[in-house]
């Protein structure tokens, strides 16, 4: 298969990536063969999984809703994957158009394709940077110019902490970010969850692992919660998707009770 142009040069095509997978179950198209055959898979065992990434997309909007609502000016998303409908820039600069959104990711298709859509776009921009790094992300973070670490900044840490190990040490890359940032600021953390469907996600972490060499960590409640360790929790603190702050019915993608995914919102104070 011929590399795509959206594609950077160097990029694996035989090796499914998170980000591209992710784009195949919203339904995207900067994704491989590999990757859509990994989302089927995934589908195949359990087949609500896209109503999942609708969900988790859909926590996202809310959550930078409430962030811009509450003041905050600037964004740092982390892990903020290829660029797909309601991207964070589109939500909070459709409030505030002076509001700065940076975009960092490890994915080389997810930076190049970001980059792509923000032509033109003096408030808004995307590095390729690794969240197991903090101080290198924060310091490129900085050099961009579009995120001063004197104001307040809204931390993204959306459906990616999930793919750091417990060796990666995840609760202390958070704290290293809230180190890094004023009080004032906030995190708004989702995360995939053994904690209600303990056989769903056995399966999909165990096929991710085997048959995509891709370490998916599945964590139980108090493995998420303490990842806000030093901020206090915004009600209704750390619950399912669909459950923080629905706005209407199309919120609830997947029925209370039964998502795969947690999530919640910190301020630090
Ligand atoms: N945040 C977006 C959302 O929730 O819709 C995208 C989530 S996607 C499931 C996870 C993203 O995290 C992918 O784009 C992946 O490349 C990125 N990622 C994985 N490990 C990372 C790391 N160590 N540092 C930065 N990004 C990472």
């Amino acid at each position: 298969m011929d590399r795509p142009a959206w594609a950077p040069e160097g990029v694996d095509m035989q090796q499914a990536s998170p980000a591209r997978m992710y784009d195949a179950l919203l339904g995207g198209s900067h994704n491989f063969e590999i990757d859509r055959k990994a989302a089927e898979m995934g589908k195949t065992l359990v087949p609500d999984l896209p109503r999942l990434a609708l969900s988790n997309r859909a926590f996202l909007r809310r959550a930078v809703r409430f962030l811009a609502d509450s003041g905050i000016r600037q964004f740092l998303d982390i892990g903020s994957g290829i660029p797909t409908a309601g991207n964070v820039h589109e939500v909070v600069q459709g409030i505030d158009p002076d509001i700065r959104v940076l975009y960092a990711d490890i994915d080389p298709v997810a930076v190049a394709h970001s980059r792509a859509i923000l032509r033109g776009n003096s408030r808004a921009g995307a590095i390729e940077a690794d969240l197991r790094k903090p101080a290198e992300l924060l310091g490129k973070a900085a050099e961009t110019g579009l995120i001063d670490f004197d104001q307040p900044v809204g931390l993204l840490l959306v459906a990616v902490l999930h793919l750091l190990s417990d060796s990666d040490e995840p609760v202390a890359k958070v704290a290293d970010l809230r180190a890094a940032v004023q009080p004032g600021s906030y995190v708004a953390i989702s995360h995939l969850t053994s904690e209600m469907r303990p056989d769903d996600a056995g399966k999909l972490g165990a096929n991710a692992s085997t048959e995509n060499r891709i370490g998916i960590h599945f964590r139980n409640r108090d493995g998420i919660v303490a990842m806000f360790d030093g901020w206090d929790l915004i009600e209704p603190g750390v619950v399912e998707l669909p459950v923080w702050r629905p706005e209407s019915e199309r919120d609830l993608h997947e029925a209370p009770g039964r998502s795969l995914g947690l999530a919640g919102v910190g301020r630090k104070a």
